[in-house]
C-alpha cells in the first residue's frame, strides 16, 4: 500500500523531488467501514494551486501527508451494508492505493456499460465543468461563435462538443498539430489555432473566428485572454474556468493591457468553481448519458500506469502531454 506525500511546496514547475512515495500497511477495517482499492487516479491542474500555502476556495495540501484528489476504486472488504464487496465508488481519496471509509465520502457508481474511469472525466468533474461553464455561466445560445483555449484537454474537448451540439461555430487553441487534427477531424471543430507555432496569436485567433467571438471559454489566461478581449463581439460572455498559463508562475503576471474592451464591448466575465454548482450534477449526468447513448459525445484518455507514475502524469499536464483526460491506472 503506497501513497504520495507532498514534501516541498513547488517553486515554478513541479518536479518529482517535491513528492515522496511512502509505503504503509493496508489499513485495518472497523465495524461500519469498507476497504477501497483505488483503480484510477485523476490528476488535475487545480491541484497545483493547492500545493501553494495561501487562502483560496479550498485549503492547501499539508506537507508530509497523503495528497488527495479524485479517484475511482473497488470495495475489496466490507463491513458496511450499502457498499458490498465489488461495488465501484468514486471519492476524493486519490494519490494512494488503499483507504478505509465509513461511506460518507464515497459515491456509489451506477452500473453502466461505460468504463468506470469515465466518472473522473466525461461523467465526472471535467465534463460537469464544461457543461456548467458553457451553459450556466456563459449562457450559451444556438448560433453563438465560441472560442475555447486548451481545447483538446479534458474540459476543453467537452466544451467543443457541447457547443457543436448546441449549433454553435466553434474554434479552439491547442499546443500541437496532432491535437489540432483531433479537434478538426474527430470532434468536428470548425477551426483550430496552434498557439505554440503561431507568431501572432491574436491574428491567428482572428482568422479562426472570422465573425468574432460571442463566448470565450477561458482555460489558459495571459496572452490568450488579451488577444480574445480584442476579438469579442458586443455583449459577449467569458466563462473564466482556469488560467493554467499562470499556475507555475513564480512572480505576479501582468494583466491584459486592454481591459477597457470590457466596457467598449459590454462584456460579461464570470469565474466559477464547479464544486459550487454540484446541485446541477443530476441534470448534467442525465443529459450527458443521453448524448453518449446517441453517439454524440466522444472522449479520449491519456493513461500513465502505476502509482509511481502519478507525479509524472501530474507534471505532464503543464507540458501538454495529455489529449483528453490525464489519468493514472493502478495495477
Ligand atoms: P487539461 O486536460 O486541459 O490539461 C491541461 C492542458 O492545458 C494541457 O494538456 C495543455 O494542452 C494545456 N496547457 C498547459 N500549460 C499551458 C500553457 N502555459 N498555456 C496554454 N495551455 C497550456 O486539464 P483540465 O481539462 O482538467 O483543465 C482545463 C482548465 O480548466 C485548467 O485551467 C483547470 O484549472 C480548469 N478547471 C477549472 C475548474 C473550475 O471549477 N473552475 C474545474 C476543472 C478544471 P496544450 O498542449 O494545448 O498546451
Amino acid at each position: 500500500n503506497r501513497e504520495i506525500h507532498l514534501v516541498n511546496r513547488p517553486q515554478g514547475m513541479p518536479v518529482n523531488a517535491d513528492f515522496n512515495l511512502v509505503s504503509k500497511p493496508v489499513p485495518v477495517l472497523n465495524e461500519g467501514e469498507v476497504l477501497i482499492k483505488n483503480l484510477w487516479l485523476s490528476v488535475d491542474p487545480y491541484m497545483r494551486g493547492r500545493m501553494v500555502e495561501r487562502a483560496s476556495y479550498i485549503e492547501p495540501f499539508a506537507l508530509n501527508e497523503a495528497l488527495s484528489g479524485g479517484a475511482v476504486g473497488e470495495v475489496v472488504e466490507s463491513r458496511h451494508p450499502q457498499f458490498p464487496v465489488g461495488s465501484m465508488v468514486s471519492s476524493m481519496n486519490g494519490w494512494r492505493e488503499y483507504f478505509t471509509s465509513a461511506g460518507s465520502d464515497l459515491q456509489l457508481l451506477p452500473q453502466t456499460a461505460i468504463a468506470e474511469q469515465a466518472f473522473l472525466s466525461v461523467l465526472g468533474m471535467t465534463g460537469m465543468t464544461a457543461y456548467t461553464g458553457l451553459l450556466k455561466i456563459a449562457e450559451l445560445k444556438e448560433g453563438d461563435r465560441v472560442f475555447v483555449s486548451a481545447a483538446s484537454g479534458a474540459v476543453g474537448a467537452m466544451v467543443c462538443q457541447i457547443a457543436k451540439l448546441k449549433g454553435c461555430y466553434v474554434a479552439g487553441s491547442v499546443g500541437s498539430d496532432e491535437k489540432a487534427r483531433y479537434l478538426l477531424e474527430e470532434l468536428g471543430v470548425d477551426a483550430v489555432v496552434n498557439y505554440k507555432t503561431t507568431t501572432d496569436l491574436q491574428s491567428s485567433i482572428a482568422d479562426a473566428c472570422p465573425e468574432g467571438i460571442d463566448v470565450y471559454f477561458e482555460n489558459v489566461g495571459g496572452e490568450h485572454l488579451e488577444a480574445v478581449l480584442n476579438l469579442m463581439n458586443d455583449h459577449g460572455r467569458i466563462a473564466v474556468c482556469g488560467m493554467i498559463e499562470q499556475y507555475n508562475a513564480t512572480s505576479p503576471q501582468p494583466g491584459p493591457a486592454n481591459l477597457a474592451q470590457i466596457i467598449i464591448k459590454k462584456l460579461k466575465i464570470e469565474g466559477f468553481i464547479v464544486f459550487e454548482h454540484w446541485d446541477g450534477y443530476p441534470e448534467f449526468i442525465e443529459q450527458m448519458m443521453q448524448w453518449i447513448a446517441a453517439g454524440q459525445i466522444s472522449w479520449k484518455e491519456t493513461v500513465f500506469e502505476g502509482i509511481e507514475q502519478t507525479t509524472d502524469a501530474f507534471i505532464g499536464l503543464f507540458n501538454g502531454q495529455n489529449m483528453g483526460k490525464m489519468l493514472v491506472k493502478l495495477g
